[in-house]
């Protein structure tokens, strides 16, 4: 998708603060971090929202969250905490339409989630 910001990370027109790439998925840092530790897992393939991950791609939605759980454990968070969120459509908040797993760390967070 030439027009989609974050499929520009995935083929190098726009370069982000990388934390972690594989051949699936993309990690980087947010522009307008959230948390002392604010970092967006990516899948390389582009979709628009969650509701586009289903029973032919969930594989790759278990591999968002096992990135994820790993990037917690190098920035040395595994054990004091995180949060991963993911946002679809306008009531979940959801601006960039490419699906992305929030990963946040190094505070304590509310709940239930605003
Ligand atoms: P969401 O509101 O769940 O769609 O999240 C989109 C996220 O993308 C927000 O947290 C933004 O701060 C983040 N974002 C937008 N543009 C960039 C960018 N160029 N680099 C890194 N993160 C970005
Ligand atoms: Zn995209």
């Amino acid at each position: 998708m030439t027009d989609c910001l974050f499929c520009k990370m995935v083929s190098g027109d726009i370069t982000p603060d990388t934390v972690y790439e594989d051949d699936q998925v993309l990690a980087f840092r947010d522009l307008n971090p959230q948390a002392p530790l604010h970092v967006l897992v990516i899948p390389k393939q582009h979709v628009s929202t969650l509701n586009d991950l289903n029973d032919s791609n969930e594989q790759l939605a278990g591999h968002l969250l096992a990135v994820a759980a790993k990037i917690a454990a190098q920035e040395g968070y595994a054990d004091s905490g995180y949060r991963t969120v993911m946002n679809c459509n306008a009531d979940g908040g959801q601006t960039v339409f490419h699906p992305h797993l929030h990963l946040f760390a190094g505070r304590k967070m509310q709940w239930p989630a605003g």
